[in-house]
């Protein structure tokens, strides 16, 4: 089969972009493996008419209004490999299948890798979180935990004492804050440990203690940890196109990549903030930019 647009990932990067290109008129696939990276959390926050449902719930509705549009296409699968195959893209899945498509969207967001910490992934999600934005509010007034050896921790703190007074910071002993940062932290009553975390302790995902690898442990009712970030798929080497230092695909404002006919949005893009509502938009933006250069090609003839 050959589309107008391949769009690799449904999650709202790329199921906004299908929207568009849907109304467009455009002749659309949509592959997607089901993993958006918030699906571990029980309701998704922010996103205005969207505020408080789950994230599968969140998926249902727009693959409900996506695929109203009739040359709009889904298939629940996942890519193995994508190629130039003249002025167009192949793309391969993992039944061994493969389409053929003018344009390519790349929505594939991003993977989470978090250090083994035992507990962790019982309450990621649940009771810990990675976004203030997202699920501070849940965790309002609430005794937190930040954790994090990463330079973002002083700004994490300093955001989140918004949402509650009583916080600690354990920086695993990384050489991550300065001396004025400290000062800063210890002037709002924010206690900063380095000793590492060496597990969570709760029941049924809700947070009840921390504990440090000098045995101690604290009392703590949720908290918020800084993932390392990685691309979920990575097609680079096929492909090409330029990355950014911290590896999301490189793109214009629109979405264009460094390659002809190659398009990024959402997470796969590594644009922060992370979230759903800037996914989005960066779908939509790069499905009109897209429908533009098609638009332009066909009345130039080619
Ligand atoms: C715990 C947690 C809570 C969060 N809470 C919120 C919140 O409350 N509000 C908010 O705005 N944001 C929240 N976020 C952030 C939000 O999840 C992301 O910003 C958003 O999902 C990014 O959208 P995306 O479309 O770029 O990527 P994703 O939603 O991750 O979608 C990418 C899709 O591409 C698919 N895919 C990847 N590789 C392939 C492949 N090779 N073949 C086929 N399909 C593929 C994946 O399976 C996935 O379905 C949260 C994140 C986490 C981790």
């Amino acid at each position: 089969m050959s589309y107008d647009c391949a769009i690799i990932g449904g999650g709202p990067a790329g199921l906004n972009a299908a929207l568009v290109l849907g109304r467009a008129r455009r002749k659309v696939i949509v592959l997607d493996n089901s993993q958006s990276r918030n699906a571990v959390t029980h309701a998704s926050h922010g996103f205005i008419t969207r505020d408080g449902v789950t994230p599968a719930e969140f998926r249902r509705i727009a693959y409900e209004e996506v695929l109203r549009y009739p040359s709009v296409a889904h298939q629940s699968i996942q890519v193995t490999d994508v190629r130039r195959a003249g002025n167009e893209f192949s793309i391969t899945t993992e039944d061994g299948a493969s389409v053929t498509a003018r344009k390519l969207l790349i929505a594939t967001g991003l993977r989470e890798i978090f250090p083994d910490i035992p507990g962790l992934s019982e309450h990621y999600g649940r009771s810990l979180f990675n976004c203030p934005y997202c699920d501070g509010w849940e965790l309002r007034d609430q005794p937190l935990i930040v954790v994090s050896g990463q330079p973002g921790v002083f700004h994490m703190a300093k955001i989140l004492y918004n949402w509650s007074k009583d916080l600690i910071v354990a920086t695993g002993g990384e050489d991550v804050l300065t001396i004025e940062q400290r000062e800063l932290l210890a002037s709002r009553n924010i206690r900063i440990i380095e000793t590492p975390v060496t597990a969570f302790i709760g029941s049924a995902g809700k947070l009840q203690h921390v504990e440090f690898a000098d045995g101690t442990q604290l009392k703590r009712s949720g908290g918020f940890i800084a993932p390392q970030l990685q691309p979920k798929a990575d097609f680079q080497a096929q492909l090409g196109y330029e990355v950014t230092e911290t590896g999301g695909i490189a793109t214009s404002e629109m979405g264009k990549s460094s390659v002809p006919g190659i398009y990024a949005a959402g997470d796969a893009s590594y644009v922060m903030p992370s979230q759903l509502i800037y996914a989005a938009a960066q779908g939509s933006k790069a499905a009109m930019s897209i429908n533009m250069e098609l638009t332009e090609e066909e009345f130039a003839g080619r």
